[in-house]
């Protein structure tokens, strides 16, 4: 598991003097965001990765936040930053993410990680956004073949979609991004050898828009209305009978995205310490 290869890797860090410490800010008191936030310094803890929290009230103010970053970019015992997303209305996410160093940017998003991962230039020294990464581990460790494959993205955030079909591009998929403008949807997706949704959208993909033996990857993370239970983008119980192999929501993609999250405050340590 990953979450115990990195456990191996930061205590080997710890025999040779060095820790590795996360800074996680959250804003306001929106419960999923408190809920994410806290599982993440559970994983932390778990790991042996240190996690100080910095929990700003609703009404921050963009300076308040970007003047945290920036005692967080100077200070050497931090090694990754992470804002838990979205902010409160009135705080700009774009400026945000711009303002972590790139070295401590854990969740990818900073124009630099991003460059990097579009061009491939210096790809191995840039931190990849932890859900994207998440899924291509996710497909390498179940033995799932990308090469040659036709990759059908449903969903283009920035946070998702759009990073998962460069990360797919590069492991040699052939790539396509269906959106909320796609026509033909069900088509596209009918010819997919691996679909990942990413839309938002609880049972959005039916079992009449997956090929048969197809791999089905699921990242939504969506609150039923009437069950108030967590469930996924895909129509699960009916999409199985379909796919070769399908991934559960709770479980499968939101599990990896916690555990790339501890991978990515690795690697930001070493990066920071010369070791990589
Ligand atoms: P988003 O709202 O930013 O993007 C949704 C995308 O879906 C958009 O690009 C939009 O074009 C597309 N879309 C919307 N309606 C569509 C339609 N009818 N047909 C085709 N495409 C359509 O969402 P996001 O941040 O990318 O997140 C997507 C889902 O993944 C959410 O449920 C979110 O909670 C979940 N998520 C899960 C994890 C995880 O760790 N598993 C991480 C991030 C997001």
């Amino acid at each position: 598991m990953i979450k115990d290869e990195v456990k191996i890797e930061i205590a080997k860090l710890k025999e040779k003097g060095i820790e590795s410490t996360l800074a996680v800010v959250i804003v306001g008191d929106d419960p999923a965001s408190r809920s994410y936030v806290n599982s993440k310094k559970k994983t932390c803890s778990e790991v042996g990765i240190n996690s100080i929290e910095y929990a700003l009230d609703s009404t921050t103010t963009q300076e308040d936040l970007e003047n945290l970053i920036e005692r967080l970019n100077q200070d050497p015992k931090i090694n990754g930053i992470l804002v838990q997303l979205p902010l409160p209305n009135g705080l700009d996410e774009a400026r945000v993410c711009k303002k972590i160093l790139p070295q401590k940017d854990v969740d990818g998003f900073h124009p630099m990680n991003v460059g990097m991962l579009t061009t491939g230039i210096d790809f191995e020294y840039s931190i990849k956004p932890c859900t994207p990464f998440g899924v291509i581990e996710l497909l390498k460790r179940e033995n799932i073949e990308i090469r040659g494959k036709h990759a059908v993205v449903i969903g283009r955030s920035n946070i998702v979609g759009k990073p998962l079909a460069l990360l797919l591009l590069r492991e040699n998929a052939t790539v396509t991004i269906c959106h909320s403008h796609t026509k033909n949807l069900k088509e596209i997706c009918k010819t997919a050898d691996i679909l990942v949704a990413a839309v938002g959208k609880p049972k959005f993909v039916t079992a009449d828009m997956v090929k048969e033996g197809a791999v089905v990857i699921d990242v939504g993370i969506n609150r039923d209305e009437t069950s108030k239970k967590i469930v996924g983008d895909v129509d699960f119980e009916v999409v199985k009978e379909v796919a070769s192999y399908i991934t559960p929501v709770p479980g499968g993609v939101g599990p990896m995205t916690v555990a790339m999250l501890m991978k990515n405050t690795l690697f930001a340590t070493l990066l920071q310490n010369g070791l990589l």
